[in-house]
């Protein structure tokens, strides 16, 4: 049963009069309305209830951990979690539940990878493969390691490639750091093509070349954007890399032997979002989407990423529906994969629903981990701040959550922001996911049940909130706009140089 709404359609007549009129005074009343005066409340407080008291988020996260595990995008843990997905939201009562198929440029599956310092001393290494990378010689290969600057990676291509031949090059960090870490990001792609072709036999270092966060742990990752480097490249743990380069540091020779095997389709393989409703009442055409990747690394469960925030997508939805109050607007749930080879999901899914882009409103992004929501951030709609920071006053019992605009683009939200919408990363307050981020710990155990639910339940309020208030929050910026706000937050060169970049000379100052 639907739940009746107060009288709203006579509040909003005189809000609109006065607004109209400009008020008695002719002032315009700039104060957005709050939960507490756009008819919201009386959803919110039972989503809230649902959410803190009734949620399966956790036991459906255990789950996708444990059961499913590992959900590399193209194998078959990743089709496993799509059925999961799909059951999951038949099972909520979600509508419209279907998968939405696409094309990832090629598949790629992790094989055995080990290494070991053979002189000045012997020493095993722990390492792992970074993503999408080539393989050595069957059985490995021993040569000697020399040292490459990653923050002179311009002059080491230029002076230095020559001296590569034969060797394992070992990224060092020396000197003053790179301000723009995609930029540097997008380079080391290109020195890899480069490594490659001075005959390097393997590369150590992480994504973007970045040595490892500490605790003996490794963190693999992409390397470019939909990208295949043929050189074998590891991501090595802190400990052992700084070892490595103490000897280089001491003029020692290094000699190690390294055993990389990969494998990697010579086609593109096909992948799937997992997609489903809540359809809106008063405008189903409005379209909200909650969203989050489904995908994860392979070297262990992918709990911190992005368990967490397929479970809280999954949550938001039953929480709504369980609640019985339904919304204005559609809301769309969105479960990506691909998000891990460069966010291939909501790339897809932006192709593929592009006519009905000028109906979206809002896309909501959570993938920052375990812990606390603590702000939502508006992909650069800065005009939309006021009537947010209402919503978020309205829910303060989940924390001070701050509103700002920043833009971005190392999740799902961001080609959201490039089709002109707020696309909203819900930044999280994640100290440990530094050492679970794409790593052999990022284990169910690293994540707990109250705040875990407590974002489960504010992504279904926000989304509620978005869906649900009488005055549609957004509707897309015309591209000359958002190519402007992107120039202004200097995202523009990192999109041009991964080819992201839609809006050709638009936004130039
Ligand atoms: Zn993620």
């Amino acid at each position: 049963m639907l739940k009746s709404k107060n009288p709203y359609p006579v509040i909003f007549a005189v809000v609109l009069l006065a607004a109209l009129s400009g008020g008695a005074s002719g002032q315009q009343s700039t104060t957005p309305p709050s939960p507490r005066d756009d008819g919201t409340l009386a959803g919110l407080t039972a989503i809230a209830g649902q959410g803190m008291m009734q949620s399966e988020a956790y036991t459906n996260l255990e789950y996708l951990s444990d059961s499913i595990g590992p959900r590399l995008t193209g194998s078959p843990g990743a089709k496993e979690a799509v059925r999961w997905g799909l059951d999951r939201m038949k099972a909520i009562g979600v509508e419209n539940v279907h998968a939405e198929p696409y094309e990832m440029w090629s598949g790629w599956t992790r094989g055995p990878a080990t290494a070991a310092i053979l002189s000045p001393a012997r020493h095993s290494l722990t390492i792992a493969s970074m993503g999408w990378v080539g393989s050595t010689p069957e059985g490995g290969v021993t040569a000697d390691v020399i040292p490459v600057n990653l923050y002179q990676i311009d002059r080491e291509m230029q002076d230095n490639a020559s001296k590569w031949a034969g060797k394992i090059l070992v990224m060092v960090a020396k000197g003053e750091a790179p301000k723009d870490r995609m930029e540097s990001f997008v380079k080391f792609g290109k020195f890899l093509d480069a490594a490659y072709a001075a005959h390097a036999v393997a590369v150590i270092g992480g994504q973007g070349g970045e040595l490892a966060a500490g605790m003996n742990i490794t963190h693999t990752g992409i390397l470019g954007l939909a990208a295949y480097y043929r050189i074998p490249v590891v991501s090595m743990t802190r400990e052992d890399q700084e070892q490595l380069e103490r000897f280089i540091d001491q003029d020692k020779t290094v000699r190690v032997r390294i055993n990389v095997q990969n494998q990697v389709t010579d086609g593109p393989v096909e992948c799937a979002n997992v997609v489903g409703e809540i359809r809106g009442t008063q405008f189903p055409e409005q379209i909200v989407v909650v969203g989050a990747h489904l995908d994860s690394w392979d070297l262990a469960e992918g709990s911190t990423d992005n368990g967490v925030g397929a479970v809280c997508v999954l949550e938001a939805a039953r929480a709504i529906i369980a609640s019985g109050y339904k919304p204005r607007r559609t809301i769309r749930f969105v479960l990506y994969t691909g998000e891990e080879q460069g966010l291939l999901g909501s790339l897809a899914y932006c192709k593929r629903h592009k006519a009905e882009m000028p109906n979206h409103v809002a896309a909501l992004t959570l993938d920052n981990g375990q812990g606390p929501v603590v702000d939502l951030e508006l992909g650069g709609r800065e005009d939309l701040i006021p009537a947010v920071e209402q919503f978020t006053k309205a829910i303060k019992a989940f924390g001070d959550i701050t509103v700002n605009d920043a833009a971005v683009f190392d999740t799902d939200s961001g080609p959201f922001i490039l089709q002109g919408l707020p696309g909203i990363n819900m930044g999280q307050n994640s100290p440990d996911y530094k050492y679970t981020h794409h790593s052999p710990v990022d284990t169910f155990d690293k994540v707990k049940p109250d705040l875990l639910e407590r974002d489960a339940t504010v992504m279904a309020l926000t989304a509620y909130w978005i869906a649900d208030r009488p005055e549609r929050l957004a509707i897309p910026w015309p591209p000359e706009r958002t190519a402007r706000m992107l120039t202004r937050q200097k995202k523009d060169k990192m999109l041009k140089d991964f080819g992201l970049w839609p809006f050709g000379n638009q936004g130039e100052p």
